[in-house]
């Protein structure tokens, strides 16, 4: 197949309705673009979904779990797909905290909560995580520190200077997406971390402003973003293809 180098788009969300008829395209274009794809869920049934399309293709690299939005629906039948499936999965996502999506201490308990048992499962079967950190950086840090996850990608990385240190300390990946193409801020961090925790992402379906005119962001954009990326990073194109093949193996232990 692809003689050339792979490229990984370590966060996109393909179980997702948005997709769900342009699903043989999307594989298409994989294969031409030799792209392979972190595909990550939200609960049950976009995990079901997942696998379903880890079947289809092998440059699907399906992820399960539960998303903080949906941390207070039914979680056991997740964690018992998570149980049951642990040969099949290439990690555990998406996993997180965010407080936006809960509306008292309790329900953010919870949410804690089902974290930390996603987290148990990715130490006891030895998986890859990619976590969802909106607002909750420092909280999550701090709990990573007292698990033994493999690997851990901090998805849609948004922190502080101080905060990427703190999440290199922790040996975590950072991804960047088509926000980085436009975003000076986000140039400066990917600046800032280090060479060989980079990876990026699109974290389709989610819609795109300015150049990407709010289409819904495609896996096609992953050469764009590793594009822009080499700029800010002051490397040629090619060579940057190499370094974030070479991350994203080393995220997913392959
Ligand atoms: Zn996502």
């Amino acid at each position: 197949m692809c003689s050339m180098t792979w490229l990984y788009d370590s966060h996109i969300h393909l179980s997702d309705t948005e997709y769900e008829h342009d699903i043989p395209l999307i594989m298409n274009c994989m294969k031409r673009l030799c792209i392979k794809a972190c595909c990550v869920s939200m609960d049950y049934s976009s995990s079901i979904k997942t696998l379903e399309l880890g079947k289809q293709s092998d440059l699907v690299l399906p992820f399960i779990g539960i998303h903080p939005e949906k941390a207070q629906d039914d979680t056991e039948s997740v964690f018992k797909l998570i149980d049951e499936n642990n040969e099949k999965i290439s990690g555990i996502g998406e996993i997180g905290l965010d407080s936006t999506y809960t509306n008292s201490d309790e329900e953010f308990g919870k949410q804690e909560e089902v974290f930390k048992t996603q987290l148990s499962y990715a130490e006891k079967f030895g998986k890859p995580v990619s976590i969802h950190s909106r607002k909750t950086l420092d909280q999550i840090l701090e709990i990573l520190s007292s698990y033994k996850v493999p690997s851990v990608l901090l998805h849609w990385f948004d922190g502080s200077k101080k905060q990427l240190q703190k999440a290199m300390d922790l040996d975590c990946y950072v991804s960047f997406g088509p926000v980085m193409v436009y975003s000076k801020d986000k140039q400066v961090l990917l600046s800032k971390a280090n060479k060989d925790k980079i990876l990026v992402e699109t974290d389709g379906p989610v819609r795109f402003s300015r150049c990407f005119e709010n289409k819904t962001a495609q896996i096609d954009f992953i050469p764009s973003i590793v594009f822009c990326a080499s700029k800010v990073l002051h490397v040629n194109y090619d060579e940057l293809c190499d370094v974030i093949e070479q991350n994203s193996k080393r995220f997913l232990m392959l």
